[in-house]
C-alpha cells in the first residue's frame, strides 16, 4: 500500500526497525550516515535499498533537512555500492518513490540500485 511522503515520519516503518536492528537485512554497506540492504523482492538481479540513517520521509524531506555532509554521504555510498556490484560498466538504474502517486510503500526516504539485466524502458 502507497503511503502519504509529505506526512510526519513514523518511526514504526519498516526500515526503521532495520536501523533499529529489531529485523534482520541482508547488508550490503554501512558507514556513519548509510546503510545499504538487498531489497527483499528484488525486482533485477541486483536490487539495493540505499537509505540514511536519519529519520527523512522523502526526497523533499531529505534534501531540505539533511546536513550537507548527510547528503554528499548518501551520493558517494551509492556510486560506491554500484562500482562494488560491477554496475558501472552494463549500466544501472536509481530511483526513489515519494508519495502514494509514485507508490512509495516504505516511508523512510530511500534509493532504489537497480542492475544486473537489461532494465524495461523507463519508468520501470
Ligand atoms: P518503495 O515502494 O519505493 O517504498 O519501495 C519499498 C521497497 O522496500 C520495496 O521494493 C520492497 O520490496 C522493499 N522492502 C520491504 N520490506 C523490506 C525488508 N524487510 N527488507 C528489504 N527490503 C524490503
Amino acid at each position: 500500500m502507497a503511503v502519504n511522503g509529505t506526512g510526519p515520519y513514523d518511526p514504526d516503518n519498516i526500515f526503521a526497525k532495520i536501523l533499529h536492528g529489531d529485523i534482520p537485512c541482508n547488508k550490503v554497506f554501512e558507514n556513519e550516515w548509510v546503510l545499504a540492504f538487498h531489497d527483499i523482492a528484488p525486482k533485477a538481479p541486483v536490487h539495493v535499498i540505499i537509505i540514511p540513517k536519519k529519520p527523512y520521509v522523502s526526497f523533499i524531506d531529505f534534501s531540505k533537512n539533511a546536513a550537507p555532509e548527510e547528503i554528499s554521504a548518501l551520493m558517494q555510498s551509492t556510486g560506491h555500492i554500484a562500482a562494488e556490484l560491477n554496475l558501472n560498466e552494463a549500466g544501472y538504474r536509481i530511483i526513489t518513490n515519494a508519495g502514494q502517486n509514485a507508490g512509495q510503500e516504505v516511508p523512510h526516504f530511500h534509493l532504489h540500485l537497480l542492475g544486473g539485466k537489461a532494465l524495461p524502458p523507463f519508468p520501470v
